[in-house]
């Protein structure tokens, strides 16, 4: 056989479509000319990197906007606002809420579940982020809880089934009795009371279930995942610090809620602390040995992914967000 190239007849067929393409006037004949709706959908928002044996999946939950020169406290707006537009960023600013997925091998552990309808419809993508990384909510084994507030919460989602079924939801002492108890919610008011309410109808399922268990300060959960008290932000905040192969990553919950402010300076805090003065102090405390020890963070409102390391500078820090990633 002497010829190798396309048959005659599709040699004629290509020609004639390449004299038509010559002639035809731009936009009649090719769809990329013409007007693309946009789409408007962002990627499935989740992140996933290795930390020694133990697979990583950040989970965005989405964002939602916080007037956060009004919500800054120990500070005051005009710095808030000088210190952000530095930054680049508007108010209110777009602030994300993580959730963390931890596969150490013989254990899935979900830490933070996200706000699900509490706060509104530009959140609660937690769960359907979760099955696009590859997971589904029955493979989840325990559910590590930083502090009770709805963003953190509501994506345990009331009612039966559970969500979770399979899933032992777990949380400082301190922070169950605070937020579970009958009597604080009879004595709360207002926004207060939101609160109560929005806790109590997430967990409740799992407490009816035997599905809760709370654990006391700073205990090893599973092995390479241990809880450390940073009461303050609330009456049982805790961190989670996951460590495998000598990698280390705090999940460090609501100690930080602005990146641009709060890195640079450490000491300004949020009305939404309960105890302002201890929040302050377990942020500093913790900044400082992260920095000295050269491991890596996740915070749940920092931008997705909400991972890096943290750089001693002056009486701040600078934050050094995590390089991408893609597994191989
Ligand atoms: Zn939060």
């Amino acid at each position: 056989m002497k010829s190798f190239g396309l048959p005659r007849f599709a040699r004629r067929t290509l020609l004639a479509a390449s004299a038509l393409t010559l002639f035809a006037l731009p936009g009649m004949m090719n769809p990329a000319m013409a007007a693309a709706p946009m789409v408007k959908t962002s990627a499935p928002g989740y992140f996933r990197m290795m930390l020694g044996d133990f697979e990583v999946t950040v989970l965005s939950d989405g964002t939602v906007d916080l007037p956060v020169d009004k919500l800054l406290t120990n500070t005051t707006p005009a710095k808030t606002l000088a210190t952000l537009a530095a930054n680049y960023l508007p108010v209110p600013v777009e602030t994300s809420v993580n959730a963390y997925l931890i596969n150490t091998g013989s254990k899935l552990v979900l830490i933070d579940t996200g706000a699900a309808g509490l706060f509104g419809p530009t959140l609660g993508k937690m769960l359907a982020n979760l099955k696009a990384s590859g997971y589904t909510p029955e493979q989840v084994d325990e559910i590590y809880i930083t502090h009770f507030h709805g963003d953190h919460v509501g994506g345990l989602m009331a009612g039966e089934p559970r969500v979770f079924p399979n899933a032992v939801v777990r949380a400082e002492k301190h922070e169950s009795d605070y937020w579970l108890s009958a009597e604080n919610l009879e004595k709360a008011k207002g926004d207060e009371r939101g609160g109560f309410l929005a806790a109590q109808t997430s967990l409740n399922a799992y407490v009816k279930a035997g599905k809760f268990k709370a654990f006391e300060g700073n205990v090893e959960l599973v092995p390479g995942i241990k809880s450390v008290a940073t009461l303050g932000h609330t009456p049982g905040h805790s961190n989670y610090v996951v460590e495998s192969r000598g990698q280390k990553l705090m999940l460090i919950g609501d100690l930080i809620h602005v990146g641009a402010v709060q890195f640079a300076d450490p000491s300004i805090t949020i009305s939404f602390d309960k105890d302002s003065k201890a929040a302050s102090a377990e942020r500093q405390k913790t900044f400082k040995d992260v920095a000295k020890g050269g491991y890596m963070i996740g915070a749940a409102h920092i931008q997705f992914p909400g991972i890096g390391h943290l750089r001693a500078n002056g009486k701040g820090y600078q934050w050094l967000p995590v390089n991408h990633t893609e597994l191989r």
